[in-house]
């Protein structure tokens, strides 16, 4: 699979339809592996924290997430197809594996969220096997690990714990988890709950998402500043080459 190198982090150059295809390969062939979606956010921190590159690195699919990186390999002069959203893609899998009846589990978010996102995606796609759901707010990982299992295991996981909790914990967890595919997902199950609304598409068209979800949720300002700061390390980047990694 073709890569493009936006500071350090290696995404994978795949449409979304590409990137679903080779993620119910790996499930048909039972072969393991983690689904990373990294935005701007993750990206700048993986620049002060190598360990975390390689997680990310590490993952089995690594999707462009947000307009900012696409910007970035703009900037960089690398080749991305355009974004591949964590919901997008989410959302396509689910489809494919209706089809095949395939077993879903839902781990993460506030107490009741995901029971209630399983509700609406088993509405919306009828034939998707919810194995289970548990919050994301336990105080040890190995609880959760063994929801899953006595679940019966599954197919897919979604990892919904928020980054860089959930790319963590896909990485460290992944041979002990009776599932084939961890999808890190951030707030997904708030959406797929209705809990939290995913912008007009008028807006995701635009790339434009950011600024909804500023109106929406103004206490991530803090959050998105990192946004601009992101697209001028790509300019430095680009006009200085020699420096690969690392904060301004
Ligand atoms: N979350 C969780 N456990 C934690 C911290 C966060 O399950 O210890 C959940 C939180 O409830 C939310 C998601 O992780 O559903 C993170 O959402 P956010 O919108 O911050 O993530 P993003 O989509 O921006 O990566």
């Amino acid at each position: 699979m073709k890569t493009a190198d936006i500071m350090g982090v290696q995404f994978h150059a795949v449409t979304l339809n590409e990137a679903v295809d080779y993620a119910m390969n790996r499930i048909h062939t039972k072969k393991r592996g983690y689904v990373v979606t990294p935005n701007p956010e993750i990206v700048y921190l993986t620049l002060d924290d190598p360990a975390f590159r390689m997680v990310v690195n590490n993952a089995a699919l690594v999707l462009p997430d947000g307009i900012g990186i696409i910007y970035a390999a703009r900037i960089l002069g690398q080749a991305l197809f355009g974004r591949v959203t964590g919901i997008d893609f989410a959302d396509l899998l689910m489809h494919r594996m209706a089809q095949e009846q395939l077993r879903l589990f839902l781990l993460g978010a506030k107490p009741g969220v995901a029971e209630a996102a399983a509700d609406q995606l088993q509405k919306k796609h009828p034939g998707l096997v919810i194995s289970g759901c548990h919050d994301g707010y336990f105080k040890d990982e190995q609880d959760a690990v063994d929801a899953v299992n006595a679940a019966g295991g599954a197919d897919v996981v979604f990892v919904c714990l928020g980054a860089p909790k959930q790319e963590r914990f896909m990485s460290v967890w992944l041979d002990k988890l009776d599932a084939t595919l961890l999808c890190g997902l951030g707030g997904s199950l708030d959406v797929f709950a209705g809990t939290v609304k995913r912008a007009p598409a008028l807006f995701s068209r635009l790339g434009l998402e950011w600024l909804y979800r500023l109106c929406k949720e103004p206490w991530r300002f803090k959050r998105m500043l990192k946004l601009p700061l992101f697209l001028l390390l790509a300019i430095r980047q680009r006009l200085l080459p020699g420096r690969k990694e690392g904060n301004p």
